[in-house]
């Protein structure tokens, strides 16, 4: 049994044949750049998220990078981003010149909070950037609400959460990504919609926002050689779209196949004084990117070099908060103490989790950390 955090192989060899086939019809017909299935993956994916539109890109932070350009955000400009988070959210907002403002994120749900957006918010603020960690919506109705009462655009990180619903107060259910004015994803293969190398998309439901994005992402060109914008240029193979054409179809199985082994690891890690299992939200399904344990009582670096010495992997998402980043310390601003964030990169531990996490290798690292716990 050789324990993995994620499992891309044995998830490939369940739909071979089809990834096989639609490999080799792109390489056969040399359509490399902007090909067939760059289309047909686009529209696909624009019906499954209720019909937003989808402008395929290079990668996640590419995707971040061309939602701030497309709204035309200025230098100075302040974009609140949570504390708790991976760099590419507040990279690109340094690298364009603006200013990110981290904020403490929710001590049992692990997103930026409303409350903390509203203690960040000054006349320079311009964007709020809610990242879905770990596979979970933040508070979107709260969020969208302030936003809209404060003129401020909301991005959406949902590299995490693809697949993830929101339910609105009223019943109304939106996918992650579909619920601001942008929403930005990465098809990193680890991801849980994963192609095999880099990819990316922006969504968004503004018709106009979406042909600005469009241009900006092929060298700001509104036909060729014309070119209204300064743009980037970032594309999606055509080869990793038809990957994932493929693994869309999968997307909704995929998800429940994390969700049961999350429900697995609830029960047999039930009951662990110092272990907290992930919460879930009232307002949103998880899709469990991540299933993030908090160990108490400083034992989780001791707990993560016991499972290592057993074969087991698991990662710390994340140990450094963003404002302690030496590239960060200068250019940011952040509010409060950010206590959460720091008592959160002191605790959390990820354990596997993947679509083929076996009830065997579960029970096996249950039993591994009830052990180092109980002793
Ligand atoms: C993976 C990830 C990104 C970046 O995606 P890339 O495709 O690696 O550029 C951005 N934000 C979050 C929250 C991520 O997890």
């Amino acid at each position: 049994m050789k324990i993995e955090m994620v499992d891309l192989k044995g998830q490939y060899s369940k739909i071979q044949n089809e990834i096989d086939n639609a490999i080799l019809e792109c390489i056969r017909s040399a359509n490399f750049i902007n090909g067939p299935s760059v289309i047909e993956f686009s529209k696909n994916l624009s019906q499954y998220l209720g019909g937003a539109y989808v402008i395929p890109c290079a990668n996640g932070t590419d995707a971040l990078q061309i939602a701030m350009m497309a709204l035309s955000l200025q230098p100075g400009d302040e974009v609140i981003v949570p504390s708790f988070t991976y760099v590419a959210t507040a990279e690109v907002i340094g690298l364009l010149g603006l200013v990110p403002v981290m904020v403490d994120v929710d001590p049992f749900y692990f997103n930026i909070t409303h409350e903390n957006i509203e203690k960040a918010i000054s006349s320079k603020t311009k964007a709020i950037v809610p990242v879905h960690l770990f596979g979970q919506c933040a508070d979107m109705e709260q969020i969208l609400a302030f936003a809209k009462q404060h003129g401020i655009y909301v991005i959406e990180d949902t590299a995490q959460a693809i697949g993830a619903k929101y339910t609105f107060k009223d019943g109304t259910q939106k996918h992650a990504g579909t619920m601001g004015d942008i929403g930005c994803t990465s098809f990193f293969p680890s991801k849980n919609l994963g192609c095999y190398g880099d990819g990316g998309a922006i969504f968004t439901n503004d018709e106009g926002l979406a042909d600005k994005i469009r241009m900006i992402a092929n060298h700001g060109q509104i036909k060729k050689y014309i070119h209204k914008y300064i743009g980037v240029n970032s594309r999606l193979d055509t080869l990793q779209a038809a990957v994932l054409d493929v693994k869309l179809k999968y997307l909704d199985q995929y998800s429940a196949a994390r969700q049961a082994a999350a429900s697995r690891y609830d029960s047999l890690l039930a009951n662990l004084e110092q272990l907290q299992i992930p919460k879930r939200a009232a307002h949103s399904t998880h899709v469990f990117h991540q299933y993030t344990m908090i160990i108490s009582g400083g034992k989780r670096d001791g707990l993560k070099k016991y499972l290592k010495e057993n074969g087991i992997p698991s990662m710390i998402y994340y140990p450094i908060p963003l404002n302690q980043q030496e590239a960060y310390r200068e250019i940011g601003r952040t509010t409060g103490d950010l206590e959460i964030t720091n008592s959160l990169c002191d605790s959390v531990l990820s354990i596997p989790m993947h679509t083929e996490l076996t009830i065997e290798e579960q029970i096996f690292i249950a039993d591994k950390i009830s052990t180092f716990l109980n002793t």
